[in-house]
């Protein structure tokens, strides 16, 4: 403080000694500065010692005495000898501490899971702690700092479970199952297969019925995946309905196969939400290294592309990797990205295949077929670009162009000629097929009466409460519904009941080993004959030889389709046929036989 000029000091003290002011001054910085640091130490909220060199407790703050679990330092120090003995939940930890010291004379941050004294309950700290030497530098005690850190551990261990685990289905999540992968994938020796695991129709599951249904099939999905890996290897959830199986060693194809096998008839096994019964139903790809891959991500990659071609193939299969994938791969991208300029280029038709009756020839009904006339690959088989369209998402709109197109064209036949569109199982899903229909109907002025709409029982096997509400949307707009491709499936029985088909198609594969498998003919009789009971109408499908349609004749079947009675056709070609069938009625007056009818193809 600066002196004022007019204010007047009190008469001097005495002087004292130089010597003496000094001392008197270092006394009390010395006692000014351990009242300080007595008040930290006291009021510290972390722990803070000093121990002998062997641990025994010299000094203790109140914090470090309350962490152990005691009132005081007296009550710490008088309990408590050789701190860093039986303290350490794991003794090697303790040993390590000790060695630090001695190599380094100090240790930092070293997180241990310790006993608190008192209780012995356990808990986690952090502590820093340095020697105190003499003069001579040599150690005299041990001080240091002790922290609590059972949040930091427990917390560090949450994130850590949150990295590691899926939190919906508790299988590993993509983050540990990458670690895991570029582990193994580092271990030659040892090797590994990847299975590249994706639900069929979880996207309409998920739209249709909703998360909470979604979520539910995710969780039946790990449950069974984690079965079948019975404890070996390691089963995540790479995202979405995406899941992956790795399994350590090294594998010949058969093993693999027949694991993947396994993998696809559990998840067809229907999962039932709501009283309802929901077949998801799963395709594999299997890629295994060191055979098909160098590193984690060619595994990955190549996994998936075995996968992406399982789907290719028609759902609920599995693909295993082979160098001639890669290709293919490449095709395929090249040709979704053509489908999709297609449809908008005018590059797809419909041929149409005839549906006779049997016994006089005449046309009832053609079904509409969808070729691809691409620009430099000629024209292209639905095999070729239906399943690809399905994986690209565009199935639906190929779908609704193919019925507003069959609509247009049916017009130009003869009334009494009905007219079959293939309906997929994702359009039929996807929210607005009766809406489609109304509109086309409209807009073509096509009665409804004479459109048929073709689905095969995937469809209902999803969700049959979907099922329920289309399908009678679909009938209340008075369009038939045709059930295709019976026998493959479920053939469940029931569903011919429940949703009143107008007609049922008995697969061509029956028809075809009619002769040579008994059980075929077997099928397709008693099939011929739940048609009869119920008043359905049953068509055979793929008819090619004269014998068949005759013996399909004797078990009662009337409609018939086959390359025997017409291959499938543009528009303009079976016109011209429809017009030749028509004079040669005409012309012949006496019944055909069905050798005659060969004038179809
Ligand atoms: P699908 O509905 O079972 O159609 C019958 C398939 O059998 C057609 O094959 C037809 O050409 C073939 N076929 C007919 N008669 C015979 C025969 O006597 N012998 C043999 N071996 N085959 C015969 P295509 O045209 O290749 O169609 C294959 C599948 O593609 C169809 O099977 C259908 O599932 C699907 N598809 C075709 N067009 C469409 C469409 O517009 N929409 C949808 N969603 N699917 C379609
Ligand atoms: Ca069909
Ligand atoms: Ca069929």
């Amino acid at each position: 403080m600066k002196t004022h000029p007019n204010y007047q000091a009190d008469p001097a003290p005495p002087l004292l000694s130089a010597a003496r002011v000094q001392k008197e001054r270092r006394v009390g910085a010395r006692r000014s500065a351990e009242a300080d640091y007595r008040s930290l130490f006291e009021n510290a909220v972390c722990g803070i010692y000093r121990d002998a060199l062997d641990g025994t407790p010299v000094r203790c703050n109140p914090a470090l005495a309350a962490l152990n679990g005691y009132a005081s330092e007296a009550e710490y120090i008088s309990a408590v000898s050789g701190a860093h003995g039986a303290w350490y939940v794991n003794p090697a930890r303790g040993a390590q501490f000790r060695e630090l010291m001695l190599s380094e004379g100090r240790v930092r941050d070293f997180v241990s899971e310790v006993y608190r004294h008192r209780s012995r309950e356990k808990f986690w700290i952090t502590e820093n702690a340095w020697h105190v030497r003499d003069v001579d530098g040599n150690p005299i005690f041990i001080e240091g700092t002790i922290q609590d850190a059972t949040e930091r551990i427990t917390t560090m261990a949450i994130v850590e479970r949150q990295a590691n685990i899926d939190s919906l289905t508790g299988v590993a999540s993509r983050f540990k199952f990458m670690n895991t992968l570029h582990e193994q994938s580092l271990d030659g020796a040892e090797g590994c297969a990847l299975f590249s695991i994706d639900l069929d129709r979880f996207k309409e599951v998920n739209d249709t019925l909703g998360h909470a249904a979604g979520d539910f099939v995710l969780c039946r999905t790990a449950e069974r995946l984690q079965a079948i890996a019975d404890g070996q290897g390691l089963v995540a959830r790479l995202g979405g309905d995406e899941f992956a199986l790795l399994l350590p060693g090294i594998y010949a194809g058969a093993p693999l196969k027949n694991l993947a096998a396994k993998i696809i008839s559990a998840m067809r096994e229907p999962v039932q939400i709501n009283g309802q019964n929901l077949m998801v139903g799963a395709s594999v790809g299997i890629a295994s290294f060191p055979l098909h891959a160098e590193n984690d991500e060619e595994l990955l990659a190549n996994a998936d592309l075995a996968l992406y071609s399982a789907k290719l193939a028609g759902r609920s299969g599995f693909c295993l990797f082979d160098a001639d994938l890669r290709m293919a791969g490449q095709h395929n991208k090249a040709l979704e990205n053509e489908l999709r300029a297609a449809i908008v280029g005018g590059e797809l038709e419909l041929h149409y295949q005839p549906i006779v009756d049997g016994s006089t020839g005449a046309v009832q009904c053609f079904e509409a077929l969808m070729r691809w006339n691409h620009k430099s690959r000629g024209l292209l088989m639905p095999s070729q670009f239906i399943p690809l369209a399905e994986e690209a998402g565009l199935m639906t709109d190929l779908g609704n162009w193919a019925i507003s197109r069959a609509c247009e064209q049916a017009v130009v036949l003869p009334e009494h000629i009905k007219i079959a569109v293939n309906v997929s199982p994702n359009q039929f899903r996807s929210a607005n097929i009766s809406s489609t229909l109304r509109r086309v109907l409209a807009e073509t002025g096509l009665d409804p009466a004479r459109l048929i709409l073709e689905i095969t029982e995937s469809v209902i096997l999803t969700s049959e409460m979907i099922a329920d509400r289309v399908l009678s949307e679909i009938q209340s707009l008075g369009v038939q519904l045709a059930l295709d491709d019976f026998g493959t499936g479920y053939s469940s029985l029931s569903y011919l009941q429940r949703y009143a088909f107008n007609k049922v198609k008995i697969d061509r594969t029956f028809v075809a080993g009619m002769f040579e498998k008994k059980a075929n003919f077997a099928i397709v009789r008693a099939i011929l004959g739940i048609g009869r009971d119920l008043g359905i109408g049953i068509v055979a499908e793929g008819i090619e030889k004269i014998e068949q349609a005759e013996a399909l004749r004797d078990e009662g079947c009337v409609l018939m389709q086959g390359y025997l009675f017409g291959r499938p056709k543009a528009l303009n070609e079976i016109v011209c046929d429809l017009a030749v069938q028509e004079l040669a009625e005409i012309q012949i007056t006496a019944p055909e036989t069905l050798g005659q009818r060969r004038s179809w193809r």
